[in-house]
């Protein structure tokens, strides 16, 4: 093969690699869909195969939406990557039983009503984000 130069063709997954990506990165705001392939450069054709691949590997979720009178669909990642922000203030943190708390211990993540009052405010915001979406 000397004197012949490998051409490199771009992989069917890095499209679908960097859709993702960008939709992981969108949070609970998701994307539309049209707007999704204008900024990764592909056609809505191959935007929509890819968008129906992610969402039968369970990756993405889509929901229809109408934009401008037309109906389009809005993705949203299924799983949202956590950021620290969303533990900064876990009372886990800085609590001083951390050491020795464990579920084989007397002090246990399960029966700890700081923990608890954090994760039920943390539910609450979840809630209202999804809900103003
Ligand atoms: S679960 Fe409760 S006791 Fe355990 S480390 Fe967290 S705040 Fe402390």
């Amino acid at each position: 093969m000397e004197g012949l130069e490998l051409i490199k063709m771009p992989k069917r997954n890095d499209l679908e690699q960097k859709a993702l990506q960008f939709i992981m990165n969108t949070g609970y705001e998701g994307v539309l869909q049209s707007e999704l392939w204008r900024k990764l450069g592909g056609s809505s054709r191959e935007g929509s195969r890819i968008a129906l691949k992610l969402e039968s590997k369970g990756l993405i979720r889509r929901e229809k939406e109408l934009r401008n009178g037309r109906w389009t669909y809005r993705i949203y990642p299924k799983r949202v990557p956590a950021s620290i922000d969303s533990i900064a203030d876990c009372p886990c943190l800085l609590c001083p039983y951390n050491p020795r708390c464990g579920s084989a211990g007397t002090i246990t993540p399960q029966n700890c009503e700081k923990l608890t009052e954090w994760l039920l405010g943390v539910a609450e915001k979840e809630v209202g984000i999804l809900g103003d979406s």
